[in-house]
């Protein structure tokens, strides 16, 4: 079990329960749970839709895009049967905050589905949770038994006459899977790649049939937003960028942790108040906003409010929400070449340019950390991977080449400090933990 962390400066709308024992079904609905659903089962699905869209959710799994609209997509009439899909499978390294979801409030995760499947005219979800959350799995399974038991799922939900059945399904361990067409064919029984695109889930998904894939976060923030109405929620964050956000905080921190905060919130109020500063009052060096595969900022770069807009136009992304700490004793050498060696242990290996780019970096980083680098390697790195943004089958490639390309510029003094044989000049330092 996760320790569970607070700050005052937190508003707890998804995490609200946290700690409050709602896996148990009762528990739930004493604190409002299976409300929403029972109000949206009265709407048209149009008019979930359109709530939804006005509450400027946005996809938390780290696209960021428009949930309504996502859902708006789906095509109203079709021949093929049409299923919602939880993502649960979160691997990003920094983030952790959907695995809290599962553990303190599973039926949050069924209910997010439910309203998914009743707004797209589905009568089939699946919750994919990662393989390496086991015991998670074993929750979420109890929760989905415990609903059906109570005629939430099945035939003729809450007496209204639609029918809807969810199914856990549990993954086999690849962060690639992540990827929502990877993770269709994941489901489907099949080997976790990506398919070509177009044409899009909402059209042609999973077993062909037009389908929604959303983040488990997100669609954990869809009740509350059917309770509280797409006013509230959006006023709770930045313009476009509706309500809050669990953030989790690694690294080199006195506090970290995954907190609820509102979207927009400054990232350096973040850093000092919220996760406590640095240990030994060190200073920062470097912040990774949003997941190891958003491009790293600054310590003059973090006064920046943490929603999607700010982060783009500072240069980066909001990405999962993990945010990861870096005090002065990093090296960034070291830290390109572990971030570098998970995409290069992750990649499926379909499309060259991610296959042999995330080698070939991973090959001459580790030379480079071994002090028997060459300085033309510091271009090559750059231009590596430079060579494969935007030419990739999936944003793995891009996930890999983006964080790459803003180490090499914002670090080129530290890679030369690397050059000529010199010891790694921070080797004996404390390496950052990533959650
Ligand atoms: Fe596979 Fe990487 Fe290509 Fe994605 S970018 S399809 S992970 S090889």
């Amino acid at each position: 079990m996760a320790s569970l962390v607070s700050h005052p400066d937190e508003i707890r709308v998804v995490t609200k329960r946290f700690g409050q024992g709602a896996t148990d079904l009762d528990r739930y609905l004493a604190l409002d749970g299976y409300q929403a659903i029972q109000k949206a089962l009265a709407m048209t699905p149009d008019d979930i839709i359109t709530l939804v869209k006005n509450s400027g959710l946005r996809g938390r799994g780290g696209a960021g895009f428009n949930t309504g609209m996502k859902w708006s997509f789906v095509p109203k009439q079709s021949a093929k049967p049409k299923y919602v899909l939880c993502n649960g499978d979160e691997s990003e390294p920094g983030t952790c905050k959907d695995r809290l979801i599962f553990e303190h409030d599973p039926h949050s995760v069924i209910e997010g589905v439910m309203i998914a499947a009743l707004a797209v005219g589905s009568h089939t979800g699946y919750i994919y949770i990662r393989g390496e959350y086991r015991y998670l799995s074993v929750i979420m399974q109890r929760a989905l038994k415990d609903a059906y038991a109570r005629g939430f799922l099945g035939k003729n939900i809450f007496g209204s006459g639609y029918d809807l059945d969810i199914y856990w399904h549990g993954g086999a361990g690849a962060y690639e899977v992540g990827e929502e067409s990877a993770l269709m064919e994941s489901l489907e029984g099949k080997r976790g790649i990506p398919r070509i695109r177009p044409p899009f889930p909402a059209v042609v998904g999973l077993w062909g049939g037009p389908t929604v894939i959303n983040n488990a976060e997100t669609l954990a923030s869809v009740p509350p937003i059917i309770l509280g109405g797409p006013d509230w929620y959006a006023n709770l964050g930045t313009p476009k960028n509706g309500g809050t956000r669990m953030f989790c905080l690694s690294g080199h921190l006195n506090r970290p942790g995954v907190y609820e905060l509102p979207m927009g919130y400054n990232l350096k109020k973040m850093i000092y108040e919220v996760g406590g500063g640095i240990p030994g009052g060190r200073a920062l060096k470097a912040v990774v906003p949003g997941g190891s595969s958003t491009p790293i900022l600054l310590a003059d770069e973090i006064d920046v409010a943490m929603d999607f807009d700010s982060l783009a136009k500072a240069g980066s992304m909001l990405g999962s929400g993990g945010v990861v700490v870096l005090d002065d004793t990093t090296c960034m050498v070291k830290f390109a070449l572990r971030t570098i060696k998970f995409y290069q242990h992750e990649s499926c290996g379909w499309c060259i340019p991610c296959r042999e780019g995330t080698d070939w970096l991973k090959k001459t980083l580790t030379r480079f950390h071994a002090g028997a680098g060459m300085k033309k390697d510091i271009d090559n790195i750059y231009y590596l991977a430079e060579n494969m943004l935007g030419k990739t089958f999936c944003p793995l490639g891009d996930a890999a080449a983006m964080p790459t390309m803003a180490f090499v510029k914002k670090f080129r003094k530290e890679f030369e400090d690397h050059l000529d044989g010199k010891p790694c000049p921070f080797e004996k330092a404390a390496e950052p933990v990533m959650v």
